[in-house]
Order: C-alpha cells, then sequence, then structure tokens
C-alpha cells in the first residue's frame, strides 16, 4: 500500500537562526514516524535575513524540503493561505519555525485522525509562562470579549499549530476572503476537532514577530471577521442617547415653563456637546472599521505574491 504523506507547513519570517533547530527537529520526528512520508513547504514571508539562502540550501539537499518565497512580507496569514494552497499531502500540519509548536506532538495527532472520528487535531497552550503578563491578561480579554460577540468559537489559548485531513484543507482554501483570521475560520468550517493541551515553550532562537500593537489590530480585524455586534452596538447607542435626549427636552419645557429660563447651564452643555460628539466619532469609527474591510475584501487583491519557489533553484 502507498504510505500516506503528511505535509508541514512553517510560515518564516526573519528565523534564519530558528530554521536548522526545526530541520534538525522535524526530521527526527520524521524518521520516527517511518509509516508515512513527509514534506516541509516553508513559507519566506519577504525576510530581511538570510531566511531565504538556508531555505535554498536545505532544499537542494533534501528533495522533501520546498519552498515558497513571496515578493515582500504579507503576514503569517498569507503565508498560512499560501501554504494550505500549495501543499500535496494527504494530511497537513502548520507549525511556526521557532519550536514553540512541538513537533513530537505530530505522532500522537496523527494516531487521533487515523484511529479515532477526528478530522483535525488543534493545540492549545494552558499555560503562558514565560509571556509579559500584561500581554497575558489582554490575550484573556480578548477571548472574553469575542466568544461574546460571535457564534464562531474562539478557543483561548488555541495555536495556529495543527494537523488536519485533506478535507479540512479544501474546506479553508475554499474560503477565499482577503481579511484572514485563521483561529476563526479553522472553527468556520467545523468538523471534528481534538484539542491536545500543552505547556508554552520558549522560542528556540530569534525573537517574535508580534508586537503589541500588532497583535492589538490583528484582534481588532478577529473582532470585525467574526462579529457584526460592533455595529449593532453603535445602532442601540444611537438609539439610548436619543432617548435620553427626549425625555430632557421634555424636562427643559417643563422647567422653563414653571421657572422661566435664566442664563445659565452653558458648562453643563459644552459636556454634553464633548459627549455626544465622543460618541457619534466613536460610531463612525466602528462603521469605517467595517467600511474598510468592505474596501479591501472587494478589491480582490491577490493575498500573496510569490517570488520563487523550489522549482526555481534547479
Ligand atoms: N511569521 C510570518 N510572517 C509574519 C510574522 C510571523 O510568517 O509577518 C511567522 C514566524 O516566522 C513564525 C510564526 O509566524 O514562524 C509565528 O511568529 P512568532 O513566533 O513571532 O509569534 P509568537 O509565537 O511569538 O506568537
Ligand atoms: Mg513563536
Amino acid at each position: 500500500m502507498k504510505k500516506e504523506k503528511i505535509s508541514i507547513i512553517v510560515p518564516c519570517y526573519n528565523e534564519e537562526e530558528a530554521i536548522p533547530y526545526f530541520y534538525e527537529e522535524i526530521k527526527k520526528v520524521a524518521q520516527e514516524m517511518n509509516y508515512v512520508t513527509f514534506e516541509y513547504l516553508f513559507i519566506n514571508d519577504g525576510s530581511k535575513d538570510n531566511t531565504l539562502e538556508k531555505l535554498r540550501e536545505l532544499s537542494r539537499k533534501d528533495k522533501k524540503v520546498r519552498y515558497i518565497s513571496f515578493s515582500r512580507n504579507f503576514g503569517k496569514e498569507a503565508a498560512m493561505y499560501a501554504g494550505l494552497k500549495n501543499v500535496t499531502g494527504d494530511y497537513v500540519a502548520i507549525m511556526d519555525a521557532d519550536l514553540q509548536d512541538p513537533p513530537s506532538l505530530l505522532p500522537k495527532m496523527y494516531n487521533y485522525l487515523k484511529n479515532e472520528d477526528y478530522d483535525t487535531v488543534g493545540t492549545r497552550r494552558v499555560t503562558r509562562k514565560g509571556e509579559p503578563p500584561i500581554r497575558s491578561f489582554f490575550a484573556r480579554m480578548f477571548y472574553k470579549i469575542i466568544n461574546k460577540m460571535s457564534k464562531v468559537e474562539m478557543v483561548d489559548g488555541a495555536r495556529d499549530y495543527r494537523l488536519m485531513k485533506r478535507q479540512v484543507v479544501d474546506a479553508i482554501i475554499e474560503l477565499k476572503e482577503y481579511n484572514r483570521y485563521s483561529k476563526g475560520l479553522f472553527s468556520f468550517v467545523g468538523f471534528n476537532t481534538k484539542w491536545i493541551e500543552y505547556e508554552n515553550v520558549k522560542r528556540v532562537a530569534g525573537e517574535t514577530k508580534w508586537s503589541f500593537w500588532k497583535l492589538f489590530l490583528y484582534a481588532l480585524d478577529g473582532i470585525t471577521a467574526f462579529s457584526v455586534v460592533p455595529l449593532a452596538m453603535a445602532s442601540i447607542m444611537g438609539l439610548l442617547f436619543c432617548f435620553i435626549a427626549f425625555v430632557m427636552i421634555i424636562v427643559i419645557i417643563c422647567k422653563t415653563l414653571i421657572w422661566g429660563d435664566p442664563v445659565s447651564g452653558w458648562p453643563s452643555m459644552v459636556c454634553i456637546i464633548f459627549l455626544v460628539s465622543g460618541v457619534q466619532l466613536f460610531c463612525i469609527g466602528i462603521l469605517s472599521q467595517y467600511l474598510s474591510k468592505t474596501y479591501l475584501e472587494t478589491k480582490n487583491r491577490s493575498i500573496y505574491i510569490i517570488k520563487e519557489t523550489e522549482k526555481d533553484n534547479k
């Protein structure tokens, strides 16, 4: 019988230091799992260091190593999408290059898909050890908020590290949206998911590519991509303020009729003007978030652009 193939997608952005460690580690796991064949697809997401050179070298040495190099940095989401579209395996895993997603979990994940009725195995960190506490706090808040707002469940601590069957991969690449938020997309497509938990692991080399600000914007992307509750909130707030204004008008009319109209109260007036215009701007802000996403979506721009692959390196 022909052996089944597992494809590993590895998004890499400035990972020249981590790639050699990663390759050694994944090779060990591949040797251990000799009942399947492997394919490694590295995505060079416009790295500014020698990542591409490292990948060229590896792919010359080992024909299981394939790579796709983007024309610039398109972001991890784009890299994952490019990977999913271009792999050929019966099973597909996504893994970070920094070994924060332990390759040693693969045999276990494969067993779940093979012997039990699961279509995809996801991983989640149960601890956030080694992460700044403030970041953990905001991460927790984000999951609380988004799960209240969205029907699609986002699992707290879920990593992008997962192994899935071909069928799931095909479902994901069917979703061609430009604003990609994979954690949501994976839940959106459904299928039976097994969650494996593990402790946070520190990066083997290099440093994280996510600043607090980048994560914050990514969190907003997640919310706008999977919930329209903020839009409803804007309308509700508008209604509430109309109601308050209506009551106040009646109160003022009555007051004027009973006590006349002494010239006073402008400080309160200024406060009200500030408050109401603040609320208006906030609501317009929410609207423009969605508008801008729709704008980008309708442009239908390519999610990534390939400059070079292993086929150009022969
Ligand atoms: N990454 C990428 N493009 C980017 C940012 C990150 O392909 O614009 C890759 C990066 O090389 C790594 C993975 O995404 O393999 C996760 O990034 P990182 O380890 O910096 O994130 P963290 O684990 O700290 O959340
Ligand atoms: Mg990492």
